[in-house]
Order: structure tokens, then sequence, then C-alpha cells
């Protein structure tokens, strides 16, 4: 009844084979499915449970929500104070429009460019995933690297080609394209770490260097923060690197487990969504109460002094303890993180881009995936997704988890 069996394809276990199991029940880093299976899990539904599954704060905040009813289709209190903790926490959003996912927050962050430059081009990574939007479904990652179909059917040419496209870390093709287009670019969008071709952290002056080459040719740099933001910082990859994007697109944590999802930045540009301005944007749901309840409970419990400095110990040790895993097998692997984001890449030189990503060893990882699922943990199943360790996750799972991959190396 459901195509593929599935509501989004990376789920089906295309990539490693296999059935996927049912879930029934989420509790803390646990998950628990139909077959009475319990599994630790780094999945995390891809992110937004920083806090875990079901946390008791998140829980009384939606059912205290829903009480007191599920939407008016109105404003509302709750989501001018999400408005207000995300301003405050990141550094160029002056302000924010709610959106229900991370593929509506880009589809209106790329419409507001080309509104502001009154230019039609885009720029785009190869294997940066920014949502099923037909301008995105070019040389996307995510679940279109895991089924080996970069471009999807029934995408206008027309639309792909105002879709340029360079290689991650390369600034020299970001220029080059500047060159080739001039005045026909309204924006560049980049996952500031990109986290779906699995992890690659930014090189050392590729963010700079994006920011200063846009600015220069008159483009906007919108950071696609849907993973990164609230996660590899408060304030996200932008206060990591002291980058100042002219829009960011935040979603995952910011809906605590529930669809929202916002693009924010400067009052300029923003000032240009209707109703103030011309560029149409509009959500039955849009601000949704109860996801912004949990939206509020999740950014303010990470408010916490040392919640980042936590979240960065528990996964220091998960890589080290996987380095050290790794080390045995004749597989030659490489790991990447960037803080609570981590991938293991089954390649033999490092991964910097979508390219080098691609030469992964995809029986190797499903084999190790299946290995690991075997011994309880759940991990995303296909190569070029980022585990995501949350502060529900102790340093007892965390050598459980290093255990099970000795296991699931030893061949
Ligand atoms: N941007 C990034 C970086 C993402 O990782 C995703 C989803 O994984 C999206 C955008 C799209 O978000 P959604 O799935 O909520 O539409």
């Amino acid at each position: 009844m459901i195509p593929g069996g599935v509501n989004s394809p990376v789920r089906a276990y295309g990539s490693v084979g296999g059935t996927p199991p049912v879930m029934v029940r989420g509790n803390g880093s646990h998950v628990f499915d139909a077959d009475g299976n319990e599994y630790l899990d780094y999945v995390s539904s891809w992110g937004p449970l920083i806090l875990g599954h079901a946390h008791p704060r998140i829980i009384d905040a939606v059912r205290a929500a829903a009480l007191t009813g599920t939407t008016f289709g109105a404003p509302t209190t709750a989501e001018m104070e999400l408005a207000r903790l995300i301003v405050e926490a990141v550094p160029s959003v002056e302000m924010v429009r709610c959106v229900s996912s991370g593929t509506e927050a880009c589809m209106t962050a790329v419409r507001l460019a080309r509104a502001h430059t009154k230019r039609d081009r885009i720029v785009k990574f190869a294997g940066g995933y920014h949502g099923h939007a037909d301008t995105f479904l070019v040389q996307a990652g995510s679940g279109s690297a895991t089924l080996g179909q970069p471009d999807s059917a029934g995408v206008p040419k027309g639309t792909a080609e105002l879709t340029l496209v360079a290689p991650y870390n390369d600034v020299a093709a970001v220029d080059a394209l500047f060159q080739a287009y001039p005045g026909e670019i309204a924006a560049v969008i980049v996952e500031p770490v990109a986290a779906n071709m699995g992890v690659v952290p930014p090189q050392p002056g590729f963010l700079e260097s994006l920011r200063e080459t846009t600015r220069r040719h008159g483009a906007l740099l919108i950071f696609d923060e849907v993973i990164t933001g609230f996660r590899v910082a408060r304030g996200g990859a932008q206060e990591l690197y002291g980058i100042t994007p002219d829009l960011t697109c935040l979603g995952k944590i910011i809906g605590g487990g529930l669809p929202l999802a916002a693009v924010g930045g400067r009052r300029d540009i923003m000032e240009l969504l209707a109703p103030l301005g011309p560029v149409y944007q509009a959500g039955t749901l849009s601000g949704n109460p109860l996801a912004v309840r949990a939206g509020i409970e999740t950014v303010k419990a990470l408010a916490g002094p040392k919640v980042y400095d936590m979240l960065e110990d528990l996964s220091a040790l998960l890589e080290e303890g996987l380095r050290e895993a790794t080390s045995i097998t004749e597989a030659p692997v490489q790991i990447n993180r960037v803080g609570s984001l981590l991938t293991v890449f089954f390649n033999a030189e490092p991964v910097e881009d979508f390219q080098g990503a691609m030469t992964t060893d995809r029986k190797e990882f499903s084999r190790f995936f299946h290995g690991m699922l075997d011994r309880g943990i759940y991990l995303p199943p296909s190569p070029f997704e980022a585990w995501f360790v949350s502060l529900s996750h102790t340093d007892e799972e965390i050598t459980q988890t290093v255990k099970a991959a000795r296991g699931a190396l030893t061949r």
C-alpha cells in the first residue's frame, strides 16, 4: 500500500539489503521493533532527537499543547517565543519564518534570494542535500545518493538547468561558475558541514571563501543548517566557524521531533516575504503549536552551559573507540566527525567531497551495517549518512557500540 513500504526512500534498506525493522517505540537512546528487538539508536530520526526518544520534557510540553488545541491557523504566543529563541541563538538570523519541513525552508530561501537579487541561477554542491524540491535534485546527496540516482525523473529540464553544481570544498570551481555566469547567480546554498554524502567537514578557508566570493558578485550565501543548526554548536556551524550567511535554513532539532523547520536571516531580505513583500510563502500547519512547543523545550534544554561539551566528549569517545576498532580491519577506513555528527567511510583516501565519498566500498559498509544491527546497534542504512550522537547516549553505550564494531569487523 505504501510505495516501497516506506514514506522516505532511504528507510527501505535499498543500499544495505534486507528488510528494515518496523519500529513501535523509542525511549532515550533505544528503539524497539515490532518483533520485540531492542536497538541502540544512532539514527535519532535523522537528527531531530538530540535529547533522545520520548524525552519527558518534550512529551509533557506536547501533551500540554494538545490539550489546548492542536492548530489555529493564526498567530500564537508560542511561535513568537520560538522565533525569539532562534534569533537569540543563531548569529545571522534577525527574522525567522516557520515552515513544516527542511525542504520548504530551503525552497523559500532560494525564492527569497532570487527575488532579492533578481537573478535565477543558484549554485549547490555535489552531494549536498537540501530537500526534494525540483531545484535541488541535481547531484543531490542523502537518499538520492544511496539510490545511485542523483537526478530525479520529473524534474523539468529548464528548472534543473538553473542549478549549477560545484564539488564540495572546491573554491576554484565556485569562482569559475561566477566567471562563467556573470550577474546571473542569485545564491550559493551549502551545508556548512556536509552531512548528506556522509559527514564531510569544510576545509579551512572554504566557507570564508564562499562568503567573500558571493559578496563580491552580489549573490547571497545560504547556509543550510537543517542538520547542523543547534547541533554542532547552539548557533550552528555559523557560530562554530564564525561565518555570517545572508540566509539560514533550520529544521530537525528546532522541531524537537515534530514537523517544523524555518528560514531566517537578514531583516531586509526576510521582509520580502508576504505579507510585507512580494515573495509568496504560506502553510496551513506552519508554526504548528505542538511542533513549536517541542521545539521550544528542545532549544531550551540545549541552553545548559556544558551541553555541547558533553556531546563533544561522547562523540570523541565514539570516534576514538571506532578508530581503535577499525584499525584491526584489512579494509581501509576513514572516520569523519564534526561534533556529534560522524561517518565511518570504507575508503582508502580521506573523504573531502562527493566524488571521494562515492568511491566507498559499499559491500564492506553493508557487511558492517548488518554486523552492527545483529549486535543491536541501529545505524543509518547507507554509507552516505551521518550517525547522530544524542545527549541520551552514555559512556557505557559508546563502549558497547565500539565492542559491537570490533565484532562486526572481525571476519
Ligand atoms: N537540508 C538538509 C541539510 C537535510 O539534511 C534535509 C533532510 O535531511 C533537508 C534539507 C530536508 O529536510 P526535510 O526532510 O525536513 O524536508
